[in-house]
């Protein structure tokens, strides 16, 4: 007979069977989101392509790539038979003292596809860790330095990093750090994060004239602080979370040459602009720099699996390797987890062999003749494209569960933040489907109830 307390906890779990969306509300915590006054949350049943279906009926184009992740789209064969294979082989196995051909195959994909310079890997689980793990190697790089040229560093540590505002570089403590100081998490985390130095955002937008002067403030500071600086991070030419901004390669290019000038290593992060999205395979092309260490996420798996890398400079990565420690002190218990590293790899042949210039560019194009000229709408303070990443920046603050409701009703996926919306759609999307998301916006400016002020 069934006791009484299995009794409540079946009736509990088919109350949850039955209702997701209640359980999901009452208990899973989404991004950035409340507990106890939670945003709604879409169901997805499936993908497809460019679609997802929702369980409400609705069928969306997911203009997002679910956070730039899904380059290729939904459920695609190559991708999908990658991942099944290897789960019949091995899908997880640890990383210290054992090894595995995904995993090899992806870092030797990795080092030829980036610049020369840019000889190791470090794979890990997620951009945030990546970027933890690029911070951790700078400062490593230069302990193992200062060991063995005690007097090149007298007064102080290399402990601090430069950085400009309006970045983004992940959630966890150190890449928050060095996110913006004002719309990241810095006041409120004040007492327990790491302080850093912060540059102006870069100024001259990509495609206008450039102007030398906007690099006073940045030369002041390393000028001023090279001594104690490890790094500089910044994310190549577009600054996403941080306020979707695309900035000049000069600017990149000076970074590269202050960095040179004061002893700085500088580390590119490219989660957000890698594989692609810009126009360039990656973004630091735009400028012809290589970075000392470049972070990779996001897109390096088609969005499967999460799986993230840190690449480095033989001079980086011997410096390291060559200190009092004699190793790198990271290990991940997931690390280069072969489930990740296999469809990674399809992910990549299948962006080369498919032409992904010629789609982006495609995609370019339409954004600049359909989304460019929303800038003339009486709600629009600014539009930008680059690549693949449209961004119309409007008047107002938007009212997040109306819009999203009313995108969803419009047939497309799109979830601005602040007065951002902003796409960068799967590179397979169709130039009808990408006018139908434009479209979308468009109905949502002209109708003018989604945004609540300043
Ligand atoms: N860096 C950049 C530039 C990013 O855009 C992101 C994610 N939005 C991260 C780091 C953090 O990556 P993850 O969310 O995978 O930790």
């Amino acid at each position: 007979m069934m006791s009484t307390f299995n009794l409540i906890i079946s009736l509990h779990m088919s109350n949850k069977q039955t209702k997701p969306l209640d359980f999901d509300r009452q208990h899973v915590w989404h991004p950035y989101t409340s507990m106890s006054k939670p945003l709604p949350s879409y169901f997805v049943e499936s993908a497809h392509g460019v679609h997802l279906q929702l369980g409400s009926g609705e069928k969306v184009i997911d203009a997002m790539s679910s956070w730039w992740a899904v380059i290729h789209g939904y459920n695609h064969p190559a991708l999908t038979k990658a991942i099944t294979e290897q789960a019949a082989k091995v899908s997880h196995v640890m990383f210290g003292g054992l090894t595995h051909q995904p995993a090899i195959d992806l870092c030797q994909k990795l080092v030829e596809l980036t610049p020369e310079p840019l000889q190791k890997v470090f794979l890990s689980d997620s951009g945030s860790v990546a970027v933890e793990v690029a911070m951790k190697m700078a400062y490593q790089y230069w302990f193992a330095v200062k060991a063995s040229q005690p007097n090149l560093y007298k007064a102080t540590d290399k402990t601090k990093l430069l950085t400009v505002k309006n970045g983004y570089h992940g959630d966890t403590f150190a890449a928050m750090s060095v996110c913006d100081p004002v719309n990241g998490m810095h006041q409120m985390f004040e007492n327990v994060i790491n302080k850093h130095y912060f540059a102006p955002a870069p100024k001259t937008r990509f495609g206008d004239a450039w102007d030398e002067s906007e690099l006073t403030e940045l030369k002041a500071l390393f000028a001023e602080h090279h001594q104690e600086l490890a790094a500089f991070i910044i994310e190549p030419i577009v600054q996403g979370a941080g306020g979707m901004r695309i900035y000049h390669p000069e600017y990149l290019k000076a970074c590269r040459t202050l960095c040179d000038k004061y002893q700085v290593l500088l580390i590119a992060d490219e989660i957000a602009t890698g594989f692609g999205r810009t126009g360039k395979l990656f973004a630091c092309q735009w400028a012809a720099i290589t970075p000392d260490i470049l972070c990779l996420g996001k897109a390096l798996t088609g969005g499967y699996m999460t799986l993230a890398a840190t690449m480095c400079t033989d001079n980086v990565a011997t410096t390291v390797s060559n200190s009092e420690a004699g190793c790198f002190m990271h290990g991940p218990t997931f690390m280069g987890n072969p489930l990740a590293c296999a469809v990674a790899n399809a992910s990549l042949d299948l962006l080369i062999k498919d032409n992904w210039q010629e789609k982006i560019a495609a995609i370019e194009l339409q954004l600049q003749q359909e989304l460019l000229p929303l800038s003339a709408h009486s709600q629009v303070a600014d539009t930008r494209v680059i690549g693949a990443i449209g961004v119309v920046e409007v008047k107002s603050l938007v009212n997040m569960s109306q819009i999203q409701k009313r995108f969803v009703e419009l047939g497309v996926w799109i979830r601005p933040f602040g007065k951002l919306i902003y796409i960068m759609p799967p590179f397979i999307i169709s130039p009808v489907e990408l006018s139908k998301v434009i479209a979308a916006i468009t109905t949502v400016l002209d109708e003018n109830d989604c945004f609540i002020g300043e």
